[in-house]
């Protein structure tokens, strides 16, 4: 038997059942691949599953605002794919009458599709003999070819490919991507991978070195220490029950997505609601909250402060926003909301500063009516 064949027969007996697994539609397929980037599948599956009721197909999907399919991601992070899912969406409608194109080349072509989505889509959906590479499919090859090369560098990953291109097999080019990443998913696990019960142990070099746990090679992660510093000022202003957010321009960073105004600094808000018709007053003090989060390329401070909107908010969109409006404090949920702003409203929940700020923005405006009257 080759590895193609005994990872093929493993898949076939004992591969997980997966919602997507009971489709051959490409862009059922292509909304599982997306959201399954970075996310884990327990997670994903209630997700798709509501997604395909709401979208069924490409040309549904190309019909929604996209304030509504954020708002259908909203909990799976990284927007930006469901803004490429969006755009790509409309793409197909506009080029191809609403099918998605059944080769890898076309497919890469749309927004948001790189080798790996393509390779998936192309192999699952249309049985093309497509192979694909990701961080599941890069640990088995490395260890059962003993990889002993940074697995990230590109040099690396031209070899990783070509290997899972001469080993993908014509006859069931879908099922046997899908086996590999399984096998990565559930056996060649990172950390301690589980070879007592691997399908292709008898082909595998690292185990045969005695090396499987300490492949693949993987470059040290930078230091959260070592990343710049991005200080922010972001404003809580509610009104009746509704808590005032920005919109961010749909092409910008986190296009899209709405959040708490943001600007460098306090004395930035201000600057930024300044103008006819509208001004923004900031409570003094210290921020009601301190929130830090590190990203992947950056470490992000926001403070946030009370404050109290004069004037109409569409008369204020300014800065990196398109929009500006007021929200009911109880549907933010369903919002498409920046992860830094669902932190912030999540920790003003836990402790309760909810209600405290919700308060001092009351007390805010109490003070400035006084202020003005006197
Ligand atoms: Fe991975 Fe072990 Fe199987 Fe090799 S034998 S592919 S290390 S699980």
């Amino acid at each position: 038997m080759t590895i193609a064949a005994d990872l093929l027969a493993w898949y076939r007996e004992s591969r997980r059942e997966l919602p997507w697994r009971r489709t051959r539609d490409p862009y059922a397929i292509w909304v599982s691949e997306i959201m399954l980037q970075q996310t884990r599948v327990a997670v994903v599956v209630p997700y798709w599953e509501r997604w395909m009721q709401r979208f069924p197909t490409a040309a549904a999907l190309a019909a929604a605002p996209l304030d509504e399919v954020l708002s259908a991601w909203s909990g799976l992070g990284y927007y930006r794919r469901a803004r490429d899912l969006h755009r790509g969406a409309r793409e197909v409608v506009a080029r191809y009458g609403g099918r998605l194109p059944d080769t890898a080349a076309a497919l890469r072509e749309l927004p948001g599709i790189g080798r790996y989505t393509a390779g998936a889509i192309a192999s699952i959906a249309f049985g093309r003999r497509e192979p694909l590479v990701d961080g599941n499919v890069a640990r088995v090859l490395a260890r059962l070819f003993a990889i002993d090369e940074d697995i990230k560098a590109p040099a690396t990953q031209r070899r990783l490919w070509h290997i899972a291109g001469e080993l993908v097999p014509a006859d069931a080019p879908g099922d046997f991507n899908q086996a590999l990443m399984e096998l990565g998913a559930t056996v060649c696990v990172p950390g301690a991978p589980r070879c007592g019960d691997c399908p292709v142990a008898a082909a595998c070099a690292a185990r045969a070195a005695g090396r499987a746990a300490e492949l693949p090679v993987v470059p040290a992660r930078r230091a959260d220490a070592d990343k710049p510093l991005l200080a922010q000022a972001a404003a809580w202003v509610v009104r009746r029950g509704r808590l005032l957010l920005a919109r961010r321009h749909p092409e910008g960073l986190f296009g899209g997505l709405w959040e708490l105004p943001r600007a460098p600094d306090a004395a930035g808000l201000v600057r930024m609601f300044a103008g006819p018709g509208a001004r923004l007053e900031l409570a003094g003090g210290p921020p009601i909250l301190r929130h830090r989060q590190v990203l992947s390329h950056r470490r992000l401070v926001i403070d946030v402060h009370v404050g109290r909107l004069v004037g109409r908010p569409a008369a204020a969109a300014a800065g990196p926003y398109d929009r500006i409006a007021w929200h009911g404090l109880d549907s933010l949920d369903s919002l498409g909301l920046a992860a830094a702003s669902r932190a912030i409203l999540t920790k003003l929940r836990e402790n309760d500063g909810w209600t405290q700020s919700s308060e001092r923005s009351r007390s805010s405006r109490r003070a400035t009516r006084r202020s003005s009257r006197a």
